[in-house]
């Protein structure tokens, strides 16, 4: 299938648009300027209004045109290395590799940076934007992932709602709701079963949020599907009545990246790849 090419085309190829049609994509892969792709990023998902630890945004300069793009949920080693081997000019990544706080480029983390600036791989960092997001976020796509209608925004956090909610299509067991998350996230799900065993409205938020608990029961909610949790957070779900399926922080992280690649593809033609380094976590 062609797709319509519409990046720039800063290559040396000098053919007009209208005579690639009969080609596919691969021979004459878009290439646009990183930092035209950048500026989209950054309006897109709207990283300036949104308070987060996360530098969201470029964070580490690569090459200066982009034709494919990867993606992970982690700025780490093998992440870089991953998209060297991709030959990907730009990563972008859910959890970067600058926060709030001041970490020396000495050690493991220096030859990450060496790693990147060797192969001339940029780095762009997206996290609660991308939590957050309408379209691409995580929180949405997890929710249109097990089929739920009427979703609709519940809670706050950092002054953006807190996650995304709905219905099923029709009321099953936590576990059927378990066993299907297991199958499309190719995740292993930890539940807790607080709440009724046949559930029809479930509160969604990916990542490590247990913190949440008390607003997921507060917004009407008695099932929660989430990423990762600790010991500390056992006792909310049980004294607050919730059934909460924890599908792994990584997993629930990796449907808002994938959505975003589709995104690119689809408006400006890049090339993607998604760099799967599961954490188990
Ligand atoms: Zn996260």
């Amino acid at each position: 299938m062609i797709r319509k090419v519409t990046g720039q085309m800063v290559t040396g190829d000098e053919l007009p648009i209208h005579d690639l049609p009969n080609y596919p994509l691969t021979v004459f892969p878009t290439t646009m300027r990183t930092n035209e792709l950048v500026a989209y990023l950054n309006e897109y998902l709207a990283i300036a209004t949104i308070e987060d630890r996360s530098n969201n945004g470029l964070q580490v300069e690569g090459a200066a045109t982009v034709t494919k793009v990867a993606f992970a949920v982690d700025a780490c080693q093998s992440a870089f290395e991953a998209a060297r081997e991709a030959q990907a000019q730009l990563l972008i990544a859910h959890h970067g590799l600058f926060w709030s706080e001041v970490r020396l480029l000495t050690g493991p983390h220096f030859k990450r940076i060496k790693t990147l600036l060797d192969a001339n791989v940029g780095l762009y960092a997206v996290h609660l934007p991308l939590d957050h997001h309408a379209e691409v976020g995580n929180n949405i796509e997890l929710c249109r992932l097990i089929g739920l209608t009427d979703i609709q925004a519940w809670g706050q956090y950092k002054g953006q709602p807190a996650g995304y909610g709905g219905s099923l299509p029709q009321p099953i067991t936590l576990n059927q709701l378990a066993a299907k998350i297991d199958a499309l996230l190719n995740t292993q799900s930890r539940v807790l079963s607080f709440g009724p065993q046949v559930i029809d409205r479930v509160a969604v938020c990916s990542g490590g949020a247990s913190f949440l608990i008390p607003q997921v029961q507060a917004s009407g909610y008695n099932t929660y599907f989430s990423g990762e949790t600790s010991h500390s957070y056992y006792h909310d779900a049980k004294d607050y009545g919730l059934n909460v399926i924890y599908s792994g922080h990584y997993a629930t992280e990796t449907v808002g990246l994938k959505a975003l690649a589709r995104h690119l593809e689809s408006k400006f033609g890049l090339q993607t790849i998604f760099l799967d380094l599961p954490t188990g976590l």
